[in-house]
């Protein structure tokens, strides 16, 4: 496998358009700030895709050569075509890495790779955010300290509806009281997925440098080991089989005469 990790920064880009504070915030799209400081790490190769695109950017061939696609969505989850849905759930059980950012707990690729609700409480009042590194060990977190802390975000507080993840990585305290489990990975098929909590639309977040380390470990821990398409053959025995009765339901019973 190319050593270059082909990454692909899909976002909604709809908030950008139509809301001047973000407008201001990210004129290009929040999608061309997180290609941009992904894109001054050597091993990486970006390219970006949105959802008014023909394809919502991703088409056959852009998916068959994406390694990690990150995905941002929000106010037009609903608008995302299924076919394009089903052919990203297809990538990732094959072996894409998926990273779902923030408001992508909604998406729907989101719920179709863990099948549950991926609800939460949310509350929009500037709060500050401590986000605890609780696994110090792991490739995500590599060059992270104790924690993040978020001056001002949106709240996203317990109960998430999602599965149990294979490893929590950070897990949230806010001002208001509220935690959350805002790093989670899975694994499908033979996909590694990762959530991460932050990225609200109307605050800075993708500039910050730690929030910028994270997703780039997670670009590089999501990469695909293995490419392998599904399939489900019948199987030639390994060793010779004696011939057994195919009768029905007479295999195993001992036969009289
Ligand atoms: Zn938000």
């Amino acid at each position: 496998m190319n050593s270059t990790i082909q990454v692909t920064v899909w976002n909604e880009f709809r908030h950008e358009k139509k809301n001047e504070k973000v407008k201001a915030l990210y004129p290009d799209g929040m999608h061309k700030v997180i290609a941009d400081f992904l894109g001054k790490n050597a091993d990486l190769q970006v390219r970006t895709a949105t959802l008014d695109e023909p394809e919502h950017g991703l088409s056959q061939e852009v998916v068959d050569n994406t390694d990690v696609l990150i995905w941002w969505g929000h106010m037009a989850h609903g608008e995302v075509s299924d076919e394009i849905v089903a052919r990203v759930q297809k990538r990732v059980l094959e072996g894409m890495g998926l990273i779902v950012l923030h408001s992508g707990h909604f998406s729907k690729i989101f719920k179709k790779m863990l099948g549950t609700n991926c609800s939460l409480k949310w509350r929009e009042f500037a709060e500050k955010e401590r986000l605890w590194n609780i696994e110090p060990g792991h490739p995500i977190t590599e060059g992270i300290g104790e924690y993040i802390e978020l001056p001002n975000t949106e709240m996203y507080g317990e109960r998430f509806d999602i599965p149990t993840p294979d490893k929590l990585i950070f897990i949230s305290w806010f001002e208001g009281g509220e935690v959350f489990r805002s790093g989670c990975v899975w694994e499908r098929g033979h996909g590694r997925i990762f959530y991460f909590r932050p990225g609200h639309e109307t605050y800075p977040i993708f500039y910050n440098e730690q929030i910028q380390k994270v997703i780039t470990n997670a670009v590089r821990w999501a990469k695909p080991r293995i490419i392998m398409p599904d399939k489900c053959p019948m199987s030639q025995p390994l060793e010779p089989l004696e011939n057994k009765s195919n009768t029905f339901g007479a295999a195993g019973i001992l036969q009289n005469g």
